[in-house]
């Protein structure tokens, strides 16, 4: 029996169920608590309807350790899949190592109070999770994720060295909507807002928000302006591919979203410290977040593709080679799928994969490990036949941007 507990009914949990109903013989029992049980049950309607398979749900708040590993010993899973916040994170591992499960995220801790994401606060949960005997995987999304899966085939099936390493994340869907975010507004627009950062020859070149943009055509996208910006897998590709000289992380924006972004950082809506008002504290970009679409709405309304890759230039069999893995993904078609579109699709999706490896033993170990650290084969394998179909091309020369 391969019991498994969601934690977060958001756009990515409901993805990564439905998928995992999919294959029961994976997943024979699944589990989707969230802050609100009645999330879960819409979600738990949608997965009956659409697969047949009856899921169990619970409410939980992942903020509290204790409630937390009383679920997990009530449900008795042998994988937590913690697609809640990032701010969830740390209590969720503990809670994990409390009640001795398995881990799973798909993106990296974030305090509530600053805008910084890095693995240092969950890396240094290694020796607990590896004296328990318990594997915790990190960052199993697209980016972070697949982008990080797709390096580590490049490096054992393309190129024999990668000397440069670029991510292209492209959103072409268009949601009509003057302003929303694809995913959970509070996080997206902390990401975006903070300053960009490179690895460039063993240092992090630093710059500011948005200010380096390149337009670049999108396989079945077409043009769009991307931006330098600081991606947290950006952190464990320079730990584990320490022979790469220089990794960027580039997003597509339109010039209507930079705008509202701007007007809303200048009038101070995308402020996360408290500030007074009629008498109470209030966090700005929390009072925006409530005022802003859900994201999960706007599945229904949502067309085009979404285009993410990883560009590598080095050298194979002693020729310089550019290659090219990208996955491209329809938000129609992953709404007709799930009910949720291609951002929350490209997430849940490799988080199921993710789960799926570790239940199946296809990756295990004790201690805390990054996509980076595991056979890329058996994830791409999956990827092709889950949904999330990949691509290699060779591109005539190096970037020139
Ligand atoms: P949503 O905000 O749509 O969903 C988050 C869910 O978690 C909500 O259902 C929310 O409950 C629930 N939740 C929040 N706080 C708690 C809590 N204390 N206890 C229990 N449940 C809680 O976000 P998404 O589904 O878009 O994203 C989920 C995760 O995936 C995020 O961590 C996000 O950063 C990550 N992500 C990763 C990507 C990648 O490629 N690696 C890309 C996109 C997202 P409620 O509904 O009540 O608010």
């Amino acid at each position: 029996m391969n019991r498994v507990l969601v934690i977060g009914a958001g756009g990515v949990g409901s993805v990564a169920v439905h998928k995992m109903a999919m294959s029961p013989e994976i997943f024979s029992h699944i589990t989707l608590a969230s802050r609100r049980v009645a999330k879960c049950d819409a979600v738990a309607a949608s997965v009956k309807q659409r697969t047949g398979v009856t899921i169990a749900t619970a409410e939980v708040d992942a903020d509290d350790i204790d409630a937390t590993a009383a679920l997990i010993d009530r449900v008795k899973p042998a994988l937590v899949v913690n697609l809640a916040l990032p701010y969830q994170d740390l209590t969720i591992m503990e809670a994990c190592l409390k009640s001795g499960v398995h881990y799973l995220d798909t993106a990296n801790y974030e305090p509530r109070d600053e805008a910084k994401f890095e693995y240092g606060w969950q890396w240094a949960y290694q020796d607990r999770f590896k004296a328990a005997g318990l594997m915790a995987l990190l960052g199993s999304g697209f980016d972070p994720g697949v982008t990080s899966v797709f390096t580590g085939y490049t490096a054992k099936h393309l190129l024999d060295r990668i000397d440069t390493l670029d991510i292209l994340d492209c959103n072409g869907g268009d949601h009509g909507q003057p302003f929303a975010t694809n995913f959970n507004p509070e996080i997206n627009i902390r990401e975006i807002t903070a300053p960009s950062r490179h690895w460039e020859n063993g240092v992090w070149v630093e710059g500011p928000a948005l200010a380096h943009k390149q337009v670049f055509d999108f396989e079945q996208v077409g043009p769009k302006n991307m931006y330098l910006m600081y991606h947290e897998e950006l952190e464990s590709l320079a730990k584990f591919h320490p022979g790469i000289k220089r990794i960027r992380f580039w997003m597509t924006f339109g010039d209507s979203y930079l705008k509202h972004l701007e007007v809303l950082q200048n009038v101070g809506l995308t402020r996360i410290d408290p500030v007074m008002f009629d008498g109470r504290e209030i966090i700005p970009l929390q009072f925006l977040k409530a005022l802003l679409p859900e994201p999960a709405t706007l599945g229904p309304m949502t067309r085009g593709k979404t285009n993410i890759g990883t560009i590598c230039t080095g050298v194979k069999n002693g020729q310089p080679r550019t290659v090219y893995v990208l996955n491209i993904c329809d938000h129609e078609a992953a709404y007709a799928e799930t009910g949720n579109q291609a951002v929350s699709y490209t997430t849940g999706v490799p988080a199921m994969i993710g789960a799926a490896l570790m239940l199946t033993g296809q990756w295990k170990g004790a201690g805390v490990f990054n996509m980076e650290q595991l056979d890329p084969d058996p994830f791409m394998d999956m990827l092709n036949t889950h949904g999330l179909p990949w691509q290699v091309r060779d591109l005539p020369a190096p970037l020139d941007f």
